[in-house]
Protein backbone atom coordinates (compact mmCIF):
# COMPACT_ATOMS: atom_id res chain seq x y z
CA UNK A 1 0.00 0.00 0.00
CA UNK A 2 1.31 3.48 -1.27
CA UNK A 3 1.59 6.28 1.32
CA UNK A 4 -1.05 8.51 -0.44
CA UNK A 5 -3.59 5.78 -0.25
CA UNK A 6 -7.36 7.86 0.70
CA UNK A 7 -8.57 4.57 2.35
CA UNK A 8 -6.51 1.70 4.08
CA UNK A 9 -8.22 -1.12 5.41
CA UNK A 10 -5.56 -2.98 7.64
CA UNK A 11 -6.04 -6.35 8.53
CA UNK A 12 -9.96 -5.90 9.30
CA UNK A 13 -12.10 -8.44 11.68
CA UNK A 14 -15.02 -8.59 12.95
CA UNK A 15 -16.72 -10.72 15.24
CA UNK A 16 -20.68 -10.46 16.38
CA UNK A 17 -21.02 -11.52 19.50
CA UNK A 18 -23.73 -12.99 21.72
CA UNK A 19 -26.07 -16.13 21.11
CA UNK A 20 -25.29 -16.99 17.36
CA UNK A 21 -21.95 -15.19 17.42
CA UNK A 22 -20.61 -14.88 13.47
CA UNK A 23 -17.31 -14.38 12.35
CA UNK A 24 -18.09 -12.09 9.74
CA UNK A 25 -15.03 -10.89 8.25
CA UNK A 26 -11.60 -12.30 8.71
CA UNK A 27 -8.00 -10.31 8.28
CA UNK A 28 -9.57 -8.12 5.25
CA UNK A 29 -6.76 -6.19 3.38
CA UNK A 30 -6.63 -3.55 0.71
CA UNK A 31 -5.91 0.15 0.07
CA UNK A 32 -8.06 2.70 -2.05
CA UNK A 33 -5.96 5.67 -3.70
CA UNK A 34 -7.10 9.15 -4.25
CA UNK A 35 -9.55 9.34 -6.35
CA UNK A 36 -9.80 6.23 -6.99
CA UNK A 37 -13.30 4.11 -7.98
CA UNK A 38 -13.12 1.06 -5.88
CA UNK A 39 -16.06 -1.77 -6.00
CA UNK A 40 -16.23 -4.67 -3.28
CA UNK A 41 -18.21 -7.28 -4.59
CA UNK A 42 -18.87 -10.72 -3.10
CA UNK A 43 -21.88 -12.69 -2.00
CA UNK A 44 -24.37 -12.59 0.26
CA UNK A 45 -23.52 -12.62 3.47
CA UNK A 46 -19.66 -11.93 3.08
CA UNK A 47 -19.58 -9.02 4.95
CA UNK A 48 -19.92 -6.35 2.91
CA UNK A 49 -22.35 -4.08 4.89
CA UNK A 50 -20.12 -5.05 7.98
CA UNK A 51 -17.02 -3.48 6.27
CA UNK A 52 -18.83 -0.42 4.85
CA UNK A 53 -20.11 0.45 8.35
CA UNK A 54 -16.66 -0.14 9.77
CA UNK A 55 -14.94 2.36 7.35
CA UNK A 56 -17.95 4.58 7.88
CA UNK A 57 -17.17 4.57 11.73
CA UNK A 58 -20.73 3.22 12.28
CA UNK A 59 -19.19 -0.08 13.59
CA UNK A 60 -16.13 -1.13 15.26
CA UNK A 61 -13.44 -3.36 14.16
CA UNK A 62 -12.30 -6.68 16.26
CA UNK A 63 -9.43 -6.33 15.04
CA UNK A 64 -7.33 -4.54 12.19
CA UNK A 65 -8.36 -0.54 11.71
CA UNK A 66 -9.29 1.70 9.35
CA UNK A 67 -7.46 5.13 8.25
CA UNK A 68 -8.70 7.60 6.37
CA UNK A 69 -5.37 9.87 4.70
CA UNK A 70 -3.46 8.55 7.54
CA UNK A 71 -6.22 8.93 10.84
CA UNK A 72 -7.72 5.90 12.56
CA UNK A 73 -11.57 5.67 12.06
CA UNK A 74 -13.15 5.71 15.29
CA UNK A 75 -16.25 7.87 14.57
CA UNK A 76 -17.90 8.81 11.69
CA UNK A 77 -15.83 11.76 10.00
CA UNK A 78 -16.76 14.39 7.87
CA UNK A 79 -14.14 13.32 5.19
CA UNK A 80 -16.70 10.39 4.49
CA UNK A 81 -20.08 10.66 2.75
CA UNK A 82 -22.65 7.86 3.11
CA UNK A 83 -24.88 6.97 0.55
CA UNK A 84 -27.08 4.18 2.04
CA UNK A 85 -29.18 1.42 -0.04
CA UNK A 86 -32.25 2.34 2.29
CA UNK A 87 -31.76 6.32 1.04
CA UNK A 88 -32.59 7.18 4.63
CA UNK A 89 -34.09 10.35 3.67
CA UNK A 90 -35.93 12.37 6.13
CA UNK A 91 -39.51 12.41 5.64
CA UNK A 92 -41.00 15.24 6.73
CA UNK A 93 -37.90 17.25 4.76
CA UNK A 94 -38.77 18.41 1.73
CA UNK A 95 -35.47 17.25 -0.58
CA UNK A 96 -33.85 20.76 -0.17
CA UNK A 97 -33.62 19.99 3.86
CA UNK A 98 -32.44 16.74 3.02
CA UNK A 99 -29.77 17.72 1.14
CA UNK A 100 -28.53 20.66 3.82
CA UNK A 101 -28.93 18.92 6.78
CA UNK A 102 -25.22 18.05 6.99
CA UNK A 103 -24.42 21.68 6.36
CA UNK A 104 -27.14 22.52 8.97
CA UNK A 105 -24.79 20.41 11.87
CA UNK A 106 -21.71 22.16 10.13
CA UNK A 107 -23.32 25.25 11.06
CA UNK A 108 -23.08 26.41 7.75
CA UNK A 109 -24.86 30.15 7.17
CA UNK A 110 -28.18 30.01 5.21
CA UNK A 111 -26.95 31.66 2.43
CA UNK A 112 -24.58 29.90 1.44
CA UNK A 113 -26.22 26.45 2.58
CA UNK A 114 -28.75 27.22 -0.39
CA UNK A 115 -26.15 28.33 -2.73
CA UNK A 116 -24.68 24.87 -1.95
CA UNK A 117 -27.80 22.73 -1.79
CA UNK A 118 -28.73 24.04 -5.02
CA UNK A 119 -25.64 23.48 -6.93
CA UNK A 120 -26.10 19.84 -5.90
CA UNK A 121 -29.46 19.43 -6.74
CA UNK A 122 -28.20 20.48 -9.97
CA UNK A 123 -25.88 18.15 -9.98
CA UNK A 124 -27.85 15.10 -9.72
CA UNK A 125 -30.59 16.51 -12.31
CA UNK A 126 -33.01 17.52 -8.96
CA UNK A 127 -33.43 20.98 -9.30
CA UNK A 128 -37.44 20.72 -10.29
CA UNK A 129 -37.86 18.48 -7.34
CA UNK A 130 -36.28 20.71 -4.66
CA UNK A 131 -39.35 21.39 -2.78
CA UNK A 132 -40.94 17.92 -3.16
CA UNK A 133 -41.18 15.71 -0.06
CA UNK A 134 -39.06 12.06 -0.17
CA UNK A 135 -42.82 10.54 -0.23
CA UNK A 136 -43.48 11.97 -3.92
CA UNK A 137 -40.25 11.25 -5.12
CA UNK A 138 -39.26 7.76 -7.63
CA UNK A 139 -36.78 5.16 -6.00
CA UNK A 140 -34.31 6.58 -8.59
CA UNK A 141 -34.86 10.42 -7.29
CA UNK A 142 -34.66 9.08 -3.42
CA UNK A 143 -31.52 7.90 -4.25
CA UNK A 144 -30.22 11.06 -6.50
CA UNK A 145 -30.68 13.27 -2.79
CA UNK A 146 -28.77 10.57 -1.16
CA UNK A 147 -26.15 11.22 -3.41
CA UNK A 148 -26.56 15.08 -3.06
CA UNK A 149 -27.08 15.07 0.50
CA UNK A 150 -23.99 12.96 0.95
CA UNK A 151 -21.91 14.96 -1.42
CA UNK A 152 -23.18 18.69 0.15
CA UNK A 153 -20.60 18.96 2.51
CA UNK A 154 -17.86 18.01 0.12
CA UNK A 155 -16.20 14.90 1.76
CA UNK A 156 -13.11 13.61 0.52
CA UNK A 157 -14.55 10.21 -0.01
CA UNK A 158 -17.79 8.76 -1.19
CA UNK A 159 -18.83 5.46 0.36
CA UNK A 160 -21.62 3.82 -1.14
CA UNK A 161 -23.87 0.16 0.07
CA UNK A 162 -25.55 -1.07 -2.85
CA UNK A 163 -27.10 2.70 -2.93
CA UNK A 164 -28.48 1.16 -6.83
CA UNK A 165 -30.11 -2.20 -5.28
CA UNK A 166 -33.95 -0.97 -5.24
CA UNK A 167 -34.38 0.44 -8.75
CA UNK A 168 -35.45 -0.87 -11.97
CA UNK A 169 -32.34 -1.76 -14.36
CA UNK A 170 -33.12 0.99 -17.03
CA UNK A 171 -33.00 3.68 -14.05
CA UNK A 172 -29.74 1.76 -12.57
CA UNK A 173 -27.55 2.47 -15.71
CA UNK A 174 -28.77 5.73 -15.86
CA UNK A 175 -27.56 6.56 -12.33
CA UNK A 176 -24.40 4.51 -13.33
CA UNK A 177 -23.94 7.53 -15.44
CA UNK A 178 -24.56 9.82 -13.80
CA UNK A 179 -22.14 9.11 -11.13
CA UNK A 180 -19.47 8.57 -12.91
CA UNK A 181 -19.86 11.83 -14.68
CA UNK A 182 -20.24 13.42 -10.84
CA UNK A 183 -16.72 11.35 -9.80
CA UNK A 184 -15.06 12.77 -12.95
CA UNK A 185 -16.30 16.11 -12.13
CA UNK A 186 -15.86 16.23 -8.57
CA UNK A 187 -12.64 13.69 -8.88
CA UNK A 188 -13.96 11.88 -5.26
CA UNK A 189 -12.53 8.72 -4.17
CA UNK A 190 -15.24 6.39 -4.43
CA UNK A 191 -15.46 2.95 -2.72
CA UNK A 192 -18.64 1.41 -3.70
CA UNK A 193 -19.83 -2.25 -2.58
CA UNK A 194 -22.27 -4.18 -4.39
CA UNK A 195 -23.18 -7.96 -4.77
CA UNK A 196 -23.68 -7.02 -8.38
CA UNK A 197 -20.92 -7.76 -10.67
CA UNK A 198 -21.98 -6.31 -14.01
CA UNK A 199 -22.21 -2.60 -12.13
CA UNK A 200 -18.56 -3.18 -10.65
CA UNK A 201 -17.48 -3.71 -14.20
CA UNK A 202 -19.29 -0.86 -15.29
CA UNK A 203 -18.06 1.36 -12.30
CA UNK A 204 -14.70 0.36 -11.49
CA UNK A 205 -11.30 1.09 -11.83
CA UNK A 206 -10.15 -1.96 -9.45
CA UNK A 207 -12.57 -4.52 -7.76
CA UNK A 208 -11.76 -6.27 -4.27
CA UNK A 209 -13.13 -9.29 -4.83
CA UNK A 210 -14.87 -10.64 -1.25
CA UNK A 211 -15.25 -14.72 -0.19
CA UNK A 212 -17.68 -15.74 2.60
CA UNK A 213 -17.23 -17.31 5.79
CA UNK A 214 -15.50 -15.94 7.58
CA UNK A 215 -15.31 -12.68 4.64
CA UNK A 216 -12.24 -12.31 2.99
CA UNK A 217 -10.62 -10.82 -0.08
CA UNK A 218 -10.34 -13.21 -2.60
CA UNK A 219 -8.76 -11.44 -4.87
CA UNK A 220 -8.30 -7.41 -6.14
CA UNK A 221 -8.92 -7.01 -9.98
CA UNK A 222 -7.50 -4.36 -12.02
CA UNK A 223 -10.73 -4.06 -14.43
CA UNK A 224 -8.18 -2.07 -16.90
CA UNK A 225 -11.24 -1.39 -19.93
CA UNK A 226 -11.30 2.03 -21.27
CA UNK A 227 -13.91 4.57 -20.74
CA UNK A 228 -16.74 5.10 -21.20
CA UNK A 229 -17.32 1.74 -20.73
CA UNK A 230 -19.59 -0.42 -23.32
CA UNK A 231 -21.28 -3.27 -21.86
CA UNK A 232 -21.63 -5.58 -25.39
CA UNK A 233 -17.83 -5.33 -25.23
CA UNK A 234 -16.77 -8.82 -25.17
CA UNK A 235 -13.59 -7.41 -23.03
CA UNK A 236 -16.05 -6.26 -21.07
CA UNK A 237 -17.69 -9.60 -20.72
CA UNK A 238 -14.66 -11.61 -20.07
CA UNK A 239 -14.32 -8.92 -16.93
CA UNK A 240 -17.22 -9.89 -16.22
CA UNK A 241 -16.97 -13.91 -16.37
CA UNK A 242 -13.25 -13.52 -14.46
CA UNK A 243 -14.85 -12.11 -11.93
CA UNK A 244 -17.97 -14.28 -11.70
CA UNK A 245 -15.99 -17.59 -11.44
CA UNK A 246 -13.38 -15.32 -8.53
CA UNK A 247 -16.67 -15.36 -6.41
CA UNK A 248 -18.42 -18.62 -7.30
CA UNK A 249 -15.00 -21.11 -6.91
P1 LIG B 1 -23.39 -8.56 3.13
O1 LIG B 1 -23.61 -7.10 3.21
O2 LIG B 1 -22.21 -8.96 2.30
O3 LIG B 1 -24.62 -9.30 2.68
P2 LIG B 1 -23.31 -8.47 6.05
O4 LIG B 1 -22.17 -7.62 6.43
O5 LIG B 1 -24.65 -7.86 6.11
O6 LIG B 1 -23.04 -9.11 4.61
O7 LIG B 1 -23.31 -9.76 6.97
C1 LIG B 1 -22.16 -10.57 7.17
C2 LIG B 1 -22.47 -11.63 8.24
O8 LIG B 1 -22.59 -10.98 9.51
C3 LIG B 1 -23.75 -12.39 8.02
O9 LIG B 1 -23.57 -13.71 8.48
C4 LIG B 1 -24.74 -11.65 8.88
O10 LIG B 1 -25.78 -12.51 9.31
C5 LIG B 1 -23.87 -11.23 10.07
N1 LIG B 1 -24.33 -9.96 10.68
C6 LIG B 1 -24.45 -8.77 10.06
N2 LIG B 1 -24.85 -7.81 10.93
C7 LIG B 1 -24.99 -8.43 12.13
C8 LIG B 1 -25.34 -8.00 13.45
N3 LIG B 1 -25.65 -6.71 13.69
N4 LIG B 1 -25.36 -8.92 14.44
C9 LIG B 1 -25.03 -10.20 14.21
N5 LIG B 1 -24.66 -10.68 12.99
C10 LIG B 1 -24.64 -9.81 11.97
MG1 LIG C 1 -25.15 -5.80 2.56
Amino acid sequence: MSGDDRVVVDGVSKRYGGEDAVQALDGVEFGVDDGEFVCVVGPSGCGKTTLFRIIGGLESATAGEVRLSGTPVTEPSPDLGIVFQEYHLFPWRRVRENVAFGLEQQDVGAEAREERVDAMLDLVGLGDAADSYPTALSGGMKQRVGIARALAVDPEILLMDEPFGSVDAQTRSMLHEELLSIWRETGKTVLFVTHDVDEAVTLADRIVVMGADPGHVREIVDVGLDRPRDRTDEAFAEQVAYVRGLISE
